[in-house]
């Protein structure tokens, strides 16, 4: 007993003397200079200073710390980290193909990372992943820091109509929370191409819902149809994913619930007509697909225009980027403002304040204040003047870690 006690005090007294050696290591502040700064909640600050410590924002102005690795950005806008609440990091194209299951697991592995570190260098700290059990290896080797990449949530494998009767869709709902998943992925409706008719039942919808809820875990609904919008708000789910043919009368019903809604209006749809050759002849991507895509994109914009007149309804902003799109998550800002008519700073906000919220995490991403997390981004011009400003990000920092930097030199501050 004695001995052992003798033991756990030694090595209490080791890493007392050994831990802050590291910590003082870690904490050598950063500061970034800024000209124009948009703080993600709708604020903007002029001719100031951002100072970082231990990945945190320590605080905003006054002087910089002496000793502390100072990045000059006043000739750039600095935002918060961008947020991309839909992403599928697994989609990918391999030998100019979409990939499919029997590519060799490695492959496919440095495919995502690939998909990761692009959606990193475009300004995207955290991104959403609804559906792919892969998804857990990735977003925990990023989280550990040996592969760059945002931050990733995943729902892991997504429940479906047919997963079961209500009590087994609890049950598989509590099954992925003990495998590991951040939130519930469920398909409640067909697909934009088939009227998105609801498919889940109102019943398997309270169900799920529900049962996340009970243990604190968020739930979002792939749903298009106005019907299948409304079950899932009324069975207390979190986000509606497209929507492309929600109403008046749903977005109103959806802002009365608080329930998040996420169109994707720039970037999905562009991206497989750009790509139409990987994608054609695989599952059911055929010509009848491709001639309805160009219709869709016309429906998602007037369905967006009409989600923008309800002023309490909350948008996040996903891209469901899938292969091709990774890396290019900022055109559906792009499109938001100039085919949608949303005001930039408030398709800033979504990308940024609105979407953290949306994931529970409103208190540590998606802004530029003392206290929260060091998701610090730049871009060489104004996104509120010039839109395409959002495709030259070049600088990124990531809970305090800097990640790309391709404008600027670190100076020691005397
Ligand atoms: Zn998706």
């Amino acid at each position: 007993m004695r001995k052992s006690l003798r033991l756990v005090f030694g090595i209490f007294v080791l890493s007392i003397l050994f831990v802050p050696l590291r910590v003082i290591a870690q904490e050598r502040a950063v500061v970034l200079q800024a000209a124009t700064v948009l703080d993600g909640r709708g604020n903007v600050l002029h001719d100031t200073l951002i100072v970082v410590e231990g990945g945190k924002i320590a605080r905003i102005g006054g002087a910089a710390p002496a000793g502390a690795i100072v990045y000059d950005l006043r000739g750039l806008t600095v935002t918060p980290g961008w947020i991309d609440t839909h992403a599928h990091l697994w989609w990918h194209f391999d030998n100019g193909r979409l990939a499919g299951k029997d590519e060799p697991p490695l492959r496919a592995m440095l495919h995502a990372t690939d998909n990761a570190i692009v959606t990193l260098s475009a300004g995207f700290t955290t991104i959403q992943s609804p559906g792919s059990p892969e998804d857990k290896e990735l977003r925990d080797a990023i989280a550990r820091g040996i592969i760059p990449g945002p931050r990733v949530l995943t729902s892991l494998e997504p429940l479906t109509e047919q997963s079961g009767p209500p009590e087994q869709l609890r049950e598989l709902v509590r099954e992925r929370k003990a495998q590991g998943a951040d939130f519930i992925k469920l398909f409640a409706s067909k697909s934009i191409r088939e009227g998105g008719a609801q498919t889940m039942t109102d019943e398997q919808l309270q169900a799920a819902c529900g049962e996340a809820k009970s243990l604190g875990m968020r739930t979002i609904v792939h749903a298009h149809s106005a019907e299948s919008a409304k079950a899932a708000t009324l069975a207390g789910c979190t986000s509606i994913e497209h929507g492309a043919y929600v109403t008046d009368e749903v977005f109103s019903l959806m802002a009365r619930h608080g329930t998040y809604y996420d169109p994707n209006i720039g970037l999905v749809l562009q991206n497989y007509l750009e790509n139409k050759e990987k994608y054609m002849g695989i599952g059911n991507y055929n010509e009848q697909g491709f001639a309805f895509m160009e219709k869709g994109i016309t429906i998602v914009r007037d369905t967006f225009k009409k989600a923008l007149t309800h002023k309490d309804l909350k948008i996040v902003y996903g891209t469901d980027a899938v292969a091709g799109a990774h890396g290019r998550n900022y055109e559906e800002f792009i499109a938001r403002v100039r085919d949608g008519g949303q005001e930039p700073m408030a398709a800033l906000m979504s990308a940024t304040s609105i979407s953290a919220a949306s994931l529970g995490l409103g208190d540590r991403i998606g802004a530029i204040a003392p206290g929260m997390d060091a998701d610090i981004i730049a871009m060489d011009g104004n996104p509120l003047q010039d839109v395409t400003a959002a495709r030259r990000v070049v600088f990124v920092m990531k809970g305090g870690k800097v990640y790309e930097n391709l404008a600027v030199k670190a100076k020691r501050q005397e």
